[in-house]
């Protein structure tokens, strides 16, 4: 699927500059309704994990369809409740416990405890409450070792053998535990993915009053032709099948959640760029493109060794190909888009198209975790603009592009300085 017509792109550059994320409203829903689709026995909430993409217009779109959230932070929390997300549609699962959970859940947001301490402290505030609680089923499973979020090397969730912990601090606070929550990584093995809720699902046998499993999110996404998705039929019927299980073993019809992030919107926004120019080492080195963004916009590469489809749109475009080293606008070599998988530092030339400085570039598979995660300000470069293309093919700006007086809006000079 192209996301982005070369027509589009080119208006896109002219109305709002590069360089900007461009995000297809269409793409968005029909990311959702695979969602929705999720195989279930006795009901199914699709939360959004809005940290991959928590720009308002999206988390509106994703509501409309029906989505609940899933925040990582009390200030993501506070974030989807200023969208308009209802906070009845808002679950908290966090590391940081924020200060101010108590008008968070006042407000109408459900937490999930994510360690003993956040349970003991949720349960001294508001005895008696129903509550959810985080588990790290004993497995994990990421696309890479920083994404990884279960097992014994994993710092999120309680760990699966203090179960006689979550308890005793649930009867000492007359806390009710109503939901299991896990998840094990994002880019996750499908198999893997699979075993952890299976575990997840038998240490429910220890909640009586547990209703609902939420498996997490972690689906893969396939960026670039090299890399495979997984198909949310194929991975969710056995667990279907074993929910079904469940309910002829024990007369218990639990509640699924799942909450997907990157499946949701990873391809459905590109990051359309502009060639700044085009260099080289001598005939034996290399050739460089660089851009107008890089690791300011786009961390993943350096972060991750994370592969995103590149392309570009010549003005005068002609037959010739050449391997190009394509480089982002930091001051830093690490700075680099075209890196080899999995080897943030290693450069690995992709062929396009000859270019010249001005032509248009587009970096695929750029709606989850590029804005959202990006080393902002770097350099001072301007925060990047947002578009939406909607329905009917509108480029609707979504977020401005930020001036230099916003970048240092907070800095104070003291006095004499
Ligand atoms: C990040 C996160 C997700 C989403 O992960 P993806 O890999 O983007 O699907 C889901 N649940 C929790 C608790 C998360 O932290």
């Amino acid at each position: 699927m192209r996301l982005l017509s070369s027509h589009l792109a080119r208006r896109i550059a002219a109305e709002t500059g590069t360089p900007a994320y461009v995000y297809s409203q269409n793409a968005l829903e029909t990311q959702a309704d695979a969602a929705l689709a999720f195989p279930n026995a006795f009901g199914l909430t699709v939360r959004f994990a809005m940290k991959a993409l928590p720009n308002a217009a999206i988390l509106r779109i994703f509501a409309r369809k029906g989505l609940h959230f899933d925040a990582s932070s009390g200030h993501e929390a506070w974030r989807a409740i200023r969208a308009g997300i209802a906070p009845q549609k808002i679950s908290l699962s966090t590391q940081e416990f924020p200060s101010d959970f108590a008008a968070l859940w006042r407000a109408g947001i459900t937490i999930n405890a994510c360690s003993l301490a956040q349970l003991d402290t949720l349960g001294r505030t508001f005895p008696g409450a129903n509550v959810g609680v985080r588990l790290n089923p004993g497995r994990g499973s990421g696309g890479t070792g920083k994404t990884n979020v279960g097992g014994p090397d994993a710092s999120f969730g309680i760990w699966h053998e203090y179960i006689g912990e979550i308890l005793e601090t649930a009867r000492r606070h007359g806390l009710k535990i109503i939901r299991i929550h896990t998840h094990i990584g994002s880019g996750s093995d499908p198999l893997v993915w699979l075993e952890a809720s299976r575990l997840s699902l038998a240490l429910t046998q220890h909640f009586p009053d547990v209703t609902i499993l939420n498996l997490g999110g972690g689906y893969k996404v396939a960026r670039v032709a090299s890399e495979k998705g997984t198909d949310l039929q194929t991975i969710g019927m056995p667990i279907k099948a074993a929910f079904e299980k469940l309910a002829v073993e024990t007369g218990r019809k639990l509640h699924l959640e799942i909450e997907p992030g990157t499946f949701l919107v990873a391809n459905c926004g590109v990051l359309l760029a502009r060639i700044q120019d085009v260099t080289d080492t001598g005939p034996a080195g290399r050739r460089f493109l660089k851009l107008d963004t890089g690791m300011t916009e786009l961390l993943r590469p350096s972060l991750y060794g994370a592969q995103h489809p590149i392309s570009v749109l010549p003005a005068n475009a002609t037959e010739r190909t050449t391997d190009y080293v394509v480089v982002g606008h930091c001051c830093e070599s690490g700075d680099l888009v075209s890196c080899a998988p999995g080897e943030p530092e290693t450069l690995a030339p992709r062929q396009l198209a000859e270019v010249q400085a001005g032509d248009l570039c587009l970096i695929g598979g750029a709606g989850a975790y590029c804005s959202a995660m990006s080393s902002k300000n770097y350099n001072s470069f301007p925060e990047a603009p947002e578009v939406l293309v909607g329905a009917d093919d509108t480029p609707h700006l979504i977020r401005r592009r930020q001036t230099l007086e916003q970048i240092v809006q907070n800095e104070i000079l003291p006095e004499g300085y």
